[in-house]
Order: structure tokens, then sequence, then C-alpha cells
């Protein structure tokens, strides 16, 4: 499939702008508009660890899908535009940031093993930290200053990467808990539209969220993969399921 119709408009694959760790990325017809195909894959330590795992790149995708969709009836601006497959779909063309802005509302994974607290302490407020998005540097922490120094994004534009974070959490959180899964953290990236407005980017997925079944702490997300405990597949197709239920 290298063709789609999206708003009346014929709109064709063309050449692969970008090889992600769980997705490529491709140029269209449209220089406003690119086609993310999401792979069945699974990396883990930046892209040192890597398996193929049949079934994971459309998870992915539908559970992406339905968590935009999602947010976009609740007002987050964001550069999704249309599912064309089971794992492929349309978003804006952005200038993406290259920051990692992640948010935790309980420890886990490097805020366990940088302070040495006890995993799953509540952590309020919600704790939100940069990182500066580089493969080769192992997406090193970033304060505001040296964000600032190096022009990666205004001290407006923080001020609002940290407020979306802030009200993506609540809505997700909410969202989560009817489902009886707890949000414990998770990493979104932001671009820049040609008029320079500011809008959610990348994917919405376990795997670049913790989530874990409220009432047996179980994980349903990519820990599954980092830690060998399980089948990442069934816990992301519960995940899905769940999901499905309320949205
Ligand atoms: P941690 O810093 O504890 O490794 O990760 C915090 C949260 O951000 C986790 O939900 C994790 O999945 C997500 N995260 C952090 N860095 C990355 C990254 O480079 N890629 C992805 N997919 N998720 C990340």
């Amino acid at each position: 499939m290298v063709n789609v119709t999206y708003q009346n408009q014929n709109i064709k694959q063309e050449s692969l702008k970008y090889t992600g760790k769980a997705k490529t990325v491709y140029t269209t017809n449209d220089p406003d508009i690119l086609w993310v195909h999401y792979l069945d894959q699974a990396t883990a330590l930046n892209g040192k660890v890597k398996e193929t795992i049949t079934g994971k790149g459309a998870l992915n995708s539908e559970i992406s899908h339905l968590l935009f969709d999602y947010l976009t009836r609740k007002g987050i601006e964001n550069h999704y535009l249309k599912k064309i497959s089971a794992t492929d779909e349309l978003v804006t063309a952005l200038d993406i940031i290259p920051i990692e802005v992640v948010s935790r509302n309980y420890a886990s994974g490097h805020f366990v093993s940088k302070y040495a607290v006890t995993p799953m302490t509540k952590l309020e407020p919600l704790v939100q930290e940069f990182y500066f998005k580089s493969d080769a540097l192992d997406d090193p922490f970033i304060n505001d200053s040296q964000i600032l120094a190096l022009n990666l994004a205004t001290s407006e534009e923080l001020a609002q990467l940290r407020r979306v974070s802030q009200d993506v959490n609540q809505l997700l959180h909410a969202l989560f808990e009817q489902i009886g899964i707890g949000l414990v953290d998770f990493k979104l990236e932001f671009g820049r539209t040609a008029t320079g407005d500011l809008r959610l980017a990348d994917e919405l997925s376990p795997d670049n969220m913790r989530l874990i079944d409220t009432l047996s702490g179980k994980s349903l997300d990519k820990d599954i993969f980092r830690q060998h405990s399980g089948d990442v597949t069934v816990g992301y197709r519960d995940v899905l399921n769940r999901l499905q239920q309320v949205i």
C-alpha cells in the first residue's frame, strides 16, 4: 500500500525519511504530511538490544490511534491525522524539538536507579524531566539553561512543554484509572508546525509509557521486554482491549 486518500487528496508514500527503533517515516507528495509505519520490532538500551515481535507494530499503531484520538477530543493539539492501515498512519510534518519530556507519577526505572528510592513511591508533585534526544549520547539529562544555551527551545516553549505534559498526564491518568491501569511514567515528544505552533508528536503506546495492572502490579508495557518477564504482546493486547471498552 503506497497510496491513500486523505481529505479528498491522493496521498502517495515517497522516500524514506527516517528509520527509528520501532517505526519508519516516509515523506509523501504533500510536504506537510508524513507517512508513519510501525515495525514489529522492540529495542532496549537505546537500540543495543533488538528483537522482532510479530504483531507489536499493529498493537502500538492501534493504541496510539486511540490515545491520540482521545487527546484530540480533549483539546490537546497534536500531529495525528489519520489511521490508514493496521500499521500505518498519516501525521503532520513537524520540526521535531530534540527534547524528550518524561513525566513521572511513581518512582520507577531510572528514577529508582538514580535516587535509590523505593520503587513505586508516589511522586508529588508530578516529576518532569528533560532529556536531549540523541542516540549517540544515550539521551542525556538536560536542564532549562542548557536547553536555552543550545537553542533547542525557547523559555516559552519549555513552559508549554511542561504545561501540555501535565495536561496529558491528567487526561491519561484518569483514562487508565477507569480501566484498572496505573500510569507510572511516560515520555512525550513535540514539534513545531511551519507557523511555529507547538504540537504533541511521536507515538503514545506502551513503548513509551509504564503501565501496571492496578490489582496485580504486573507490567503491561515495554518493561516486559526490558526485563524478559514474558510476552510483550500479551501486555499490549490487554491494554488495547481495556482501552477499546472505554474509547
Ligand atoms: P526511564 O527514564 O525511567 O528509563 O523512563 C521513563 C519513561 O520514559 C518510561 O515510560 C520510558 O518508557 C520512557 N522513555 C524514556 N526514554 C525513552 C526513549 O528513549 N524511548 C522511549 N520509547 N521511551 C522512553
